[in-house]
């Protein structure tokens, strides 16, 4: 059986980190979904396309030369052949994302792309949709949540490790302003697919939630 775990759950909520452990720890890889998003909206940043333009993103989207290369050293994401793994993190970025993946259009060919890397390995794959659309078949799958604050802190913290000086509530209101759009919008909105297993880890440390999911998915290779 492919070990495909899905994960979805908003913003902030630990999503990747978590991933990446649970994938160390099973001997699997893990496939972030949102930098394909991220690099699509890099691109229309890039090419000072309005976002807000859905004819134009669908266009770019479907001219991208994207290249996903997911391995044990973690996940390599190409834009027109250049690796831009790091330049897909500002906060410019992450908001041009949450806005073009509102297109039904790209949704389809992200979608694609996705279900066609999970099927060649077994992966743990994050996302928004992945529970719901991306592999509706997995064997487990998960929601990982916590609360808007507690998303804000751990964001914040980071940030703050950065060097960066954007305040807490700075921080709290894009928060909320990305679930808002993630939530609300028309095509595949974040939700929790009814047959995925709750983990809030509001009150979880790193290792108790990466644990927790190990746990399941040990079960499910033990076929128990
Ligand atoms: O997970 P990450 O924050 O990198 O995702 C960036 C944006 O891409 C999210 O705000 C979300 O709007 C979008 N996304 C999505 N579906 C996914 C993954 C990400 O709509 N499967």
């Amino acid at each position: 059986m492919r070990l495909n775990i899905a994960m979805d759950g908003p913003v902030g909520a630990g999503k990747s980190s978590i991933a990446d452990a649970v994938a160390a720890r099973l001997g699997i890889l893990h496939l972030d979904t949102g930098a394909m998003y991220r690099a699509l909206g890099l691109k229309a940043l890039r090419e000072e396309i309005d976002v807000q333009q859905e004819t134009r993103i669908v266009e770019l989207c479907q001219g991208l030369k994207l290249d996903v290369q997911v391995g044990e050293g973690g996940q390599r994401t190409l834009l027109d052949g250049q690796d831009v793994s790091s330049l897909i993190r500002t906060p410019e970025v992450s908001m041009a994302a949450s806005t073009v993946s509102r297109y039904a259009e790209v949704r389809k060919r992200m979608v694609a792309l996705q279900q066609e890397l999970a099927a060649a390995r077994d992966m743990i794959v994050d996302g928004r949709d992945i529970c719901t659309t991306v592999l509706p078949n997995a064997p487990l799958k998960i929601f990982l949540t916590a609360s808007p604050e507690e998303r804000a802190r751990r964001r914040w913290k980071e940030m703050q490790a950065k060097g960066d000086p954007a305040s807490f509530e700075e921080v709290l209101a894009q928060v909320k302003a990305r679930d808002e759009q993630d939530m609300n919008r028309p095509v595949e909105p974040l939700r929790r697919a009814e047959d995925a297993v709750l983990v809030d880890t509001t009150d979880l440390s790193f290792d108790q939630v990466v644990e927790k999911i190990v746990e399941m998915a040990e079960v499910l290779r033990r076929g128990e």
